[in-house]
């Protein structure tokens, strides 16, 4: 078993979360209804949350700044 603790993560299509491979909700997790991240920085680009069971990484954001910070990414104004 590969240790999993800054490994890949699974994720819960259904709930939109992801869990540690060692958590109990990814066996209670159908086959069809999980998908493997190869961490927990996909995961969470991929808009899932960390399970608050298992707790898992969960990086904080680092690509798209908030725009709080005063530093736009992407402009907002696209719709009419
Ligand atoms: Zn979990």
């Amino acid at each position: 078993m590969p240790n999993t603790a800054y490994g890949g993560v699974w994720g819960s299509i259904k709930s939109k979360s992801y869990h540690l491979a060692s958590c109990r909700y990814v066996k209670k997790t159908g086959k069809n209804n999980r998908i493997k991240f190869d961490s927990a920085v996909t995961a969470r680009d991929a808009g899932y949350k960390p399970c608050e069971v298992c707790r898992p990484p969960a990086p904080k954001l680092s690509a798209t700044k908030s725009p709080k910070n005063g530093l736009t990414v992407l402009p907002d104004t696209t719709v009419p």
